[in-house]
C-alpha cells in the first residue's frame, strides 16, 4: 500500500520520501495467495454469515479460528463488524470494493509493465472448489453477488475441472471458475519492483522504525524509536503501515476500530511434479492453494487474534491435512509457517483520505483480504483526494470519517 500510493504521489509530481522499517514488501504483502481478482468484493461480512455463526463459534473450522480473550476484549468490533452484514450496508461495501477492484486492476497492469514485473502474472483466473451440493448451495449469494456486477464465471463440472486442474483429487461436486481475473507468482518480488521502480523515477527510501508521529507547525514530524534513524519531517503524511497502522495512529490520538485477521502460510512440492495453473480455494477445506515461483503456496483462513501474539500454527496443520484430500501436496519447503496480519475496520472497507482534525494526515488501511490487488487503485483515490480535491463519490464508502 505505501509503495503504491508512493509511486501515485511522485506520478503527480509530489517530492516523496517512503519510510519503512525494513526493506518494502517483507510483510503482509509477502506473503498472501497473490490473488488480484473481480470476485474479491465479498465481505467475509455478508448477510450469509450469520447463519454460519454457530458453527464457526465452535472454533475448530480452518475457515475461521479466535483467541477468546482477544474476542472478549474486542467484543466492540466483533459487534459492529457482524451489524454490518446486514443487507443495506453489505451492498453499499460490495459496490464500494467493486468500484476500488475495477480502478486497481489496469494500474497493476500498467505497475507490473513500468516496473519489469509483468512477466509474473497469470490471467488464468481462479477456481472456488465445492465439495458437495450443500456447499454449492451455501455460495449462492456469492454468485448472485457475482452476475450482479458482472463478475465472468463460468461453472465447472468435475470433468471440465479435470481438464483445467487434473491434478486435483476427483473429489469435488462442482466449480466455479471466476475469469477476466489475475494472479501473480510472487507478491514479494512484485512490490519489490515496484519499490525499484519508485526509486529509479528519483524517489527518496528511509529506513526508519517509527515510533510516533505529532503535528508540527503546518507539518508531520514521524519520530523513530531509538536508535532507528532519528525522525522525518514532511507536509504531508500517508500512514500506510497495514496492520501497524493502529498503534502509530494511537500516538496521535486516533483510536482506530481495527482487527487482526490473521492468516498462515506454507510451501510445498507436488508429489511428481504435480502442480496447479491457477489459485483455487476450496471453500469446505478453507484455504487457498496457489501455485508460487517457490513452490505450492497454502494460505489459511482466518485467525483471530492479537498482532503480536505468538503464532499457532494448528490452523495450518488442519489446512495441510484438509489440502492433501484434494491435491498430492509432497514435503514442506519452509522451516516455519509464515504468519501474516489481515488489517480489518468493522465495515470491510478501507480508510483513504485524510483524517477528520488532523490536517495533512492521510490514511490508506484496513485493506482486510484484499490489499495486494487494491493497493494501485487506493493509491488512485488517494491521489485524487490530496492533489485534485477529490468530490468524486467513489470516495465516500472509503471516509476516514466512518470511525474516526
Ligand atoms: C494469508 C493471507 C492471504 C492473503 N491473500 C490475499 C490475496 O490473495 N490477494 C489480496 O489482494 N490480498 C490478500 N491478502 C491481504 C493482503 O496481503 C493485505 O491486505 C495487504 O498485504 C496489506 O498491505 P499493507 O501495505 O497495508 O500492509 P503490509 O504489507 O503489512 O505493509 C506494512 C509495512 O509497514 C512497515 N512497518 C510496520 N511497522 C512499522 C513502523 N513502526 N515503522 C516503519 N515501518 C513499519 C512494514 O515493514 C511493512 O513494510 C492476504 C493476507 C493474508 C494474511
Amino acid at each position: 500500500m505505501g509503495v503504491c500510493c508512493a509511486l501515485e504521489l511522485q506520478r503527480r509530481g509530489l517530492s516523496v520520501t517512503l519510510v519503512d522499517r525494513q526493506e518494502p514488501g517483507l510483510e503482509t504483502s509477502l506473503g498472501n495467495a497473490g490473488v488480484i481478482a473481480r470476485s474479491s468484493l465479498m465481505p467475509f461480512n455478508h448477510p450469509g454469515l450469520w447463519p454460519q455463526l454457530p458453527r464457526l463459534l465452535k472454533n475448530d473450522t480452518v475457515q475461521f479460528r479466535y483467541k477468546l480473550s482477544y474476542l472478549a476484549r474486542n467484543l466492540g468490533w466483533a459487534a459492529r463488524f457482524l451489524l454490518n452484514a446486514r443487507p443495506a450496508v453489505f451492498r453499499q461495501t460490495v459496490e464500494a470494493l467493486d468500484g476500488l477492484i475495477r480502478l486497481s486492476a489496469p494500474e497493476h497492469l500498467r505497475l507490473l509493465n513500468e516496473s519489469g514485473a509483468a512477466h509474473r502474472l497469470r490471467d488464468t483466473g481462479w477456481v472456488f472448489l465445492y465439495r458437495s451440493e450443500q456447499g454449492w448451495n451455501s455460495g449462492e449469494l456469492s454468485r448472485k453477488t457475482f452476475a450482479q456486477y458482472q463478475v465472468p464465471t463460468q461453472v465447472l463440472q468435475p470433468a471440465e475441472l479435470a481438464e483445467i486442474e487434473p491434478a486435483l483429487a476427483p473429489i469435488f461436486h462442482r466449480a466455479l471458475w471466476i475469469q477476466g481475473s489475475y494472479s501473480v507468482d510472487d507478491p514479494h518480488e512484485v512490490v519489490a519492483a515496484y519499490a525499484a521502480l519508485f526509486r529509479r523515477s528519483g524517489g527518496a527510501f528511509q529506513r526508519l522504525t517509527a515510533s510516533a508521529i505529532r503535528r508540527e507547525g503546518q507539518g508531520w514530524i514521524v519520530q523513530g524509536a531509538q536508535g532507528s534513524g532519528g525522525s522525518v519531517a514532511a507536509d504531508r503524511l500517508v500512514v500506510a503501515l497495514g496492520p501497524w497502522s493502529k498503534g502509530l495512529l494511537k500516538t496521535a490520538g486516533i483510536d482506530l476500530p481495527m482487527a487482526f485477521e490473521r492468516g498462515y502460510h506454507m510451501h510445498y512440492s507436488g508429489a511428481d511434479g504435480a502442480s496447479l495453473t491457477r489459485p483455487v480455494y476450496d471453500t469446505g477445506g478453507g484455504y487457498v492453494l496457489s501455485p508460487m515461483a517457490r513452490g505450492l503456496r497454502l494460505t489459511t483462513g482466518v485467525e483471530l487474534d492479537a498482532c503480536e501474539a505468538p503464532a499457532r500454527p494448528l490452523q495450518l496443520d488442519l489446512a495441510e491435512a484438509r489440502a492433501r484430500e484434494a491435491f498430492p501436496l509432497d514435503r514442506r519447503l519452509d522451516a516455519e509457517a509464515w504468519l501474516g496480519r489481515r488489517p480489518t475496520l468493522p465495515d470491510s472497507r478501507p480508510m483513504i483520505g485524510e483524517a477528520p482534525r488532523h490536517p495533512g494526515l492521510w490514511l490508506a488501511l484496513g485493506h482486510q483480504h484484499i490489499g495486494f490487488s487494491t493497493a494501485p487503485g487506493t493509491a488512485r483515490i488517494l491521489g485524487e483526494l490530496m492533489c485534485d480535491g477529490g468530490a468524486a463519490s467513489r470516495h465516500e464508502a472509503f471516509r476516514p470519517g466512518r470511525f474516526i
